[in-house]
């Protein structure tokens, strides 16, 4: 599915030594075949494909930010981008139409979505515009009788505009959210759309939210189109997420309609809809914890230690920036699952490096305030004697001073062969 192979794909990058270009290229395949093994349009797929590689190229890293990470934060940018934004939902009076083909979930969702303005504490009056399914009023009307909320329509009647031209004007004079549901049909037949079209006119709906069925392909993108071209489509609603559907026309729908996902149908029961949620849905896409958390947190992080690692490789690197990087870090939080992530560049640093916990922080901070301004710019004059000194002045032993040291030592080396690289700057288009 598409979760797993896209996080394989991540994986994949963060577990390599070096990204190069053709690092980045391989997690672009990757996703590519992640992507269009669950239906997301191929254009669509090809314009996240070009985005990644061409910001990944172009744009510098975040000071002190990674290679590896830069390209994880443009993936992670780019997917987002490629959900589109959540629709808006404001909690006030509004008259919300509903548009998709038959069976795609509208009936059913128009009943969710009264239960969920109900929960909120609005008053909610549901039409019944459906007047070519047979049963379609009795389908919505027992779903809407669970909830008590009123529903209005005729059974007997043939004309959909009627029902609303009578409906609207009344609901709402009683009611503060109104949603009325329409008919689908089986295809985008000229009728369909036309009366959709006329509805539209009539209602002057608040917003024009289509449906979609989420086990739908490569469809999707002309459903959308031919509804946003009739009413102008403000939001998606995808259906039956609980199912085996990977979900991925409805991105299509996003991007033909320029709008975004409002709602996640993930079940039969009338409370079974969810807010759509794009970072969250990505960084479990991704299988990375909270994803946009992690880069926050180390963009803060960075930022608050205003660590500057080109100045590093520019010019000398101290224990005093080395502790910095150490605070960086620890500010992080959790190590274990972002080792890949370090705010160190692209490079290398042996395992045992990142076993940094905060009582040793707490010890190296010890020692480093019992060196000398000149042993902490330049920790090489550090003979014996002054580990001794040193040791004593900090109430540690010898050894604790010698294991700072050669935890600078490691970093120093890591930051020369970074220096060998590349120069400077994470120069991409060097690399790449
Ligand atoms: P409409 O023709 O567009 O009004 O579609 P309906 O609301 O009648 O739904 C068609 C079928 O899809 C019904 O059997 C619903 O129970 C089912 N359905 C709708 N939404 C969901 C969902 O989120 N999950 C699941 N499992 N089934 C759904
Ligand atoms: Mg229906």
């Amino acid at each position: 599915n598409l979760g797993t192979s896209l996080k394989d794909a991540v994986k994949k990058l963060a577990g390599k030594t070096v990204i190069d270009r053709a690092a980045v290229d391989e997690l672009v395949r990757d996703l590519q075949r992640a992507l269009l093994q669950s239906d997301v349009n191929v254009k669509l797929v090809m314009h996240l494909s070009q985005a990644i590689k061409q910001r990944a190229l172009d744009e510098e890293p975040l000071k002190g930010m990674g290679v590896r990470e830069h390209v994880l934060r443009i993936v992670y940018q780019e997917l987002v981008r490629l959900m589109g934004t959540p629709g808006e939902v404001a909690l006030g009076p509004q008259t919300i139409l509903m548009a998709g083909l038959q069976g795609s979930g509208k009936t059913t969702t128009t009943a969710k979505l009264a239960r969920y303005f109900q929960r909120k504490g609005l008053r909610v009056g549901v039409i019944c515009a459906d007047t070519f399914r047979p049963g379609a009023y009795e389908q919505l009307k027992t779903l809407c009788d669970r909830i008590a909320v009123p529903c209005f329509g005729d059974p007997k009647e043939a004309d959909a505009l009627k029902i609303v031209r009578e409906g609207l004007p009344k609901y709402r004079k009683l009611y503060e959210v109104i949603i009325i549901d329409t008919q689908g049909r089986h295809a985008l037949e000229e009728n369909l759309i036309e009366e959709i079209v006329n509805i539209n006119e009539i209602a002057h709906p608040d917003h024009r939210w289509l449906v979609i069925d989420a086990a739908l392909g490569q469809q999707a993108s002309e459903q959308a189109r031919r509804f946003h071209e009739a009413i102008g489509i403000d939001g998606v609603l995808v259906t039956k997420m609980d199912g085996t559907a990977k979900g991925g026309g409805a991105l299509s729908a996003v991007a033909e309609t320029q709008s975004g996902i409002v709602f996640i149908g993930s079940g039969e029961t009338i409370e079974d809809l969810e807010r759509f949620d794009p970072d969250g849905f990505i960084s479990r896409l991704l299988g990375m914890g909270d994803l946009k958390a992690l880069v926050e947190r180390a963009e803060e992080a960075v930022s608050t230690e205003d660590l500057d690692v080109n100045a590093m490789l520019k010019g000398k690197f101290t224990l005093r920036d080395m502790y910095k990087q150490l605070e960086a870090l620890n500010k992080m939080g959790p190590l274990k699952q972002i080792m890949s992530m370090l705010p160190l560049g692209g490079m290398q640093i042996p395992d045992d490096a990142y076993d940094i916990t905060s009582t040793k922080m707490q010890r190296y901070k010890v020692i480093m305030d019992s060196m000398t301004s000149p042993e902490l710019d330049d920790p090489s004059m550090i003979g014996s004697s002054r580990i001794q000194r040193i040791a004593r002045g900090a109430g540690v032993t010898p050894d604790d001073v010698r294991d700072l040291i050669k935890y600078y030592k490691i970093m120093q080396r890591a930051l020369k062969g970074m220096r060998g690289m590349g120069g400077g700057k994470f120069n991409m288009q060097r690399m790449m």
